[in-house]
């Protein structure tokens, strides 16, 4: 953790609860764009960056978000594999990883395949909740965990990660790229084409609230980067392969790969973040 990253934390635990309160009112009717078809845009060039030095004192905040529920499923593999088991599973090892280090504390959006805020509503409402949660703990970072679908090509393969757009919280797109970077290099070592970054803004076919953060700035698509942001807390979405395709299937099923998918995210957490045992 570098000291734009403690200097970070610092700032919010100071300032977050003002700002949020004043957050709140602007939340609710805001949001759109799920998790659930995860394509396209604009696509950045991934980078690797020198590795952050350990924080000196506080702990790390993470929130694994293993994506989708029962509730809202997700994309459905071949063989009717199903993202949201998939999701839970590789997120259960990853929390297990993280907790041997002494210098981190680590939050799961869920634990079970049952939706965590079944009152919510719909995939962007229950995303909303997540957001909320993330800024309840106080999370340094969110990470949401998917597996991509091809959309009936079933040649699509690779893994990639959506981060957050320069808007409003302009930091919070490098450190996407910085982390994420060091999970797709882990991940292309395991075999998975490098798809790289991408960012989506918030289309036209929502309300104008929705479109712009509140300095009117373009809002993000994507429902956890977008409500991620409005909760203060950086966040990406781990699109580890496609489900689609069978070459990444192969990668991908069974508890000995998703264990590795799972250490290659944890390894990368690690280094970005200077967690020590
Ligand atoms: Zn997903």
């Amino acid at each position: 953790m570098g000291d734009n990253m403690v200097a970070r934390i610092l700032w919010k635990k100071i300032t977050c609860a003002a700002v949020c309160l004043a957050m709140a009112a602007a939340l609710f009717g805001c949001g759109n764009g799920g998790t659930g078809s995860e394509t396209s845009v604009t696509s950045q060039e991934s980078t690797q960056t020198t590795p952050a030095t350990p924080a000196a004192s506080d702990k790390v905040v993470l929130l694994i978000d293993p994506g989708h529920d029962s509730a809202h499923p997700g994309a459905t593999g071949i063989g009717g594999v199903k993202e949201e088991d998939l999701t839970l599973q590789v997120g259960k090892m990853l929390e297990e990883q993280l907790q041997q280090y002494s210098n981190v504390e680590v939050y799961m959006t869920r634990e079970t395949s049952a939706c965590p805020y079944p009152d919510a509503g719909g995939s962007v409402e229950d995303n909303r909740a997540r957001c909320a949660y993330a800024e309840e703990i106080g999370a340094d970072f969110m990470i949401s965990l998917h597996f991509n679908s091809g959309s009936g090509d079933a040649t699509a393969n690779g893994s990639m990660i959506l981060i957050q757009n320069t808007n409003y919280e302009p930091t919070y797109n490098q450190m996407g790229q910085d982390l994420g970077g060091r999970i797709l290099g882990n991940l292309a070592s395991l075999g998975f084409a490098n798809r790289g970054f991408q960012t989506k803004d918030m289309t036209d076919d929502v309300e104008p609230e929705q479109q712009t953060y509140p300095d009117g700035s373009r809002s993000d698509y994507y429902a956890i980067l977008h409500h991620a942001k409005l909760h203060h807390v950086p966040a990406i979405i781990v699109e580890h392969g496609f489900i689609t395709n069978q070459e990444d299937l192969d990668r991908i099923s069974g508890t000995e790969n998703l264990q590795k998918l799972a250490d290659a995210d944890a390894q990368a957490i690690v280094e970005y973040f200077g967690l020590v045992k």
